[in-house]
C-alpha cells in the first residue's frame, strides 16, 4: 500500500515510517521539516531498497492547500496517516491562535485534497487531551470528551469533522487517542528530539546527562498520592504498530464511518515514579526542583485500551516503564556522543 504520512519526519511519524517499511508498505512522507528532521527520515528509510520499496519525502506545508493538492495529483495514494500538528498542551493555552489555525486548517486541507483524489482511508493522531479532566479512571472511549485546552478542543473538532466526512463523502477514518508516547526504536538511530524539549522522560534524561539545568517538576500539589501528575506512558513502537492495525481495520470496514481508540498502556505513573524508574535504569540521580503547575495539565490520565485490544487486536509489546526509559536512555546517550 502507498501510505501518505503527513508529519512523517517527526518523532512518532518517523517511527511510523520505519514500521510501514518493515510491513512492506511504501511511505510517502509530507513534512515541512519545521519540527521534523531530515536525519530521522534517512534512518527510517533504511532497508526500503532491499524490500524493493521507494519511499519519498515531499517537502511542503499542510497549511497551503496548493501544496496538499499537488501531493495527491502527482502520485497514487491508498491511505493517509495524519501526524502533522503541534501537540503541546500548555503551549496551546498560551497560543490558541496557532493551535486552532494549525490543527483545523491543516486537517481541512488534507481532507479536501484526499476527498478530491478519492482517497477514503484516514488515520488521525488524536490525543488523551480530548477528555479534559475525566471523572473516571481508566478512561474509556465512551467517557465524555470535554477538553480543557485549545489543543484538546481543536483535536476534538477534527474528530467531529471526520465523523461528518463519513456521512457526506464516504470516508472511513480512525482517530488514535494517544496517551504519552515515549521511548525510542531499539535500533538506536531513531528517537525523540524536540527544540525546545518539553516532555518528561527526555527532560529527566537530559538533566541526568547534564545537558539541561535540574528538572523542573511542574506542581506537587495535585490530588494524587505523591502530589505529582499521573500519566500513561506507551512505547512509541507500539503506537506506530497501532496504526498498521488501524489500516487493516479500515480495510475490513464494509461501510464509511469513524471510530476512536485509546492508545495507552493502561497503567499510570506519577512524575516522581518516572524519576525513580530513570534512576533505576541509569544508576544516576536526577537533579530536580519543584516549580509551579503548567497550564492545562490534568492530575491523572490513564487509558483503558480494551477497545483497541478487542477491535484492532492491539496489545502493547513493551509494557515495562523501565524498558521504555531504557530505550530512550540508549537513544539520548548515543545522541550525546554523535549529534546529527
Ligand atoms: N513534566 C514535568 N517536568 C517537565 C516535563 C513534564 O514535571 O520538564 C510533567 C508534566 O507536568 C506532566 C507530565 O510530566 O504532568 C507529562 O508531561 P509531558 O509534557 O511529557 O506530556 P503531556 O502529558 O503534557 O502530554
Amino acid at each position: 500500500m502507498r501510505v501518505l504520512v503527513c508529519g512523517g519526519a517527526g518523532y512518532i511519524g518517523s517511527h511510523m515510517v520505519r514500521e510501514l517499511i518493515r510491513a512492506g508498505h511504501t511511505p510517502v512522507v509530507f513534512d515541512n521539516l519545521s519540527t521534523g528532521h531530515h536525519w530521522a527520515l534517512e534512518a527510517a528509510f533504511k532497508g526500503a531498497a532491499e524490500k524493493g520499496l521507494e519511499p519519498e519525502l515531499i517537502t511542503g506545508d499542510i497549511l497551503n492547500l496548493g501544496d496538499v493538492d499537488d501531493l495527491f495529483e502527482k502520485r497514487p495514494i491508498d491511505a493517509v496517516m495524519h501526524f502533522s500538528a503541534r501537540s503541546l498542551v500548555s503551549e496551546s493555552v498560551l497560543r490558541p491562535d496557532l493551535y486552532y489555525h494549525g490543527i483545523l486548517v491543516g486537517s481541512l486541507n488534507l481532507l479536501a485534497a484526499a476527498n478530491q483524489a478519492r482517497v477514503d482511508k484516514i488515520i488521525f493522531s488524536s490525543t488523551a487531551a480530548v477528555y479534559g479532566t475525566p471523572e473516571e479512571m481508566p478512561i474509556e472511549e465512551s467517557c465524555p470528551t470535554q477538553p480543557i485546552t485549545p489543543y484538546g478542543q481543536a483535536t476534538k473538532m477534527v474528530e467531529m469533522i471526520l465523523e461528518d466526512y463519513a456521512q457526506a463523502h464516504g470516508l472511513k477514518s480512525v482517530a488514535l487517542r494517544y496517551f504519552n508516547a515515549a521511548g525510542a526504536d531499539p535500533g538506536g538511530d531513531l528517537g525523540e528530539e524536540h527544540q525546545p524539549e518539553t516532555h518528561l522522560i527526555p527532560n529527566v534524561l537530559k538533566a541526568i546527562l547534564g545537558q539541561t539545568p535540574p528538572l523542573e517538576i511542574f506542581g506537587n500539589d495535585y490530588p494524587t498520592p505523591d502530589g505529582t501528575p499521573i500519566r500513561d506512558y506507551v512505547f512509541v513502537g507500539d503506537v506506530a504498530r497501532a496504526h498498521l492495525l488501524a489500516l487493516d481495520f479500515l480495510d475490513r470496514q464494509p461501510r464509511p464511518g469513524f471510530s476512536a481508540f485509546n492508545i495507552g498502556s493502561g497503567r499510570g505513573f506519577s512524575v516522581m515514579e518516572v524519576m525513580a524508574a530513570a534512576e533505576r535504569v541509569t544508576g544516576q540521580w536526577v537533579p530536580y526542583k519543584f516549580a509551579h503547575r503548567r497550564p492545562g495539565d490534568p492530575p491523572v490520565l490513564v487509558a483503558s485500551a480494551e477497545k483497541a485490544k478487542k477491535e484492532l487486536g492491539w496489545d502493547p509489546e513493551v509494557t515495562s516503564l523501565d524498558e521504555i526509559i531504557r530505550s530512550a536512555w540508549n537513544w539520548f546517550r548515543q545522541r550525546a556522543e554523535s549529534p546529527a
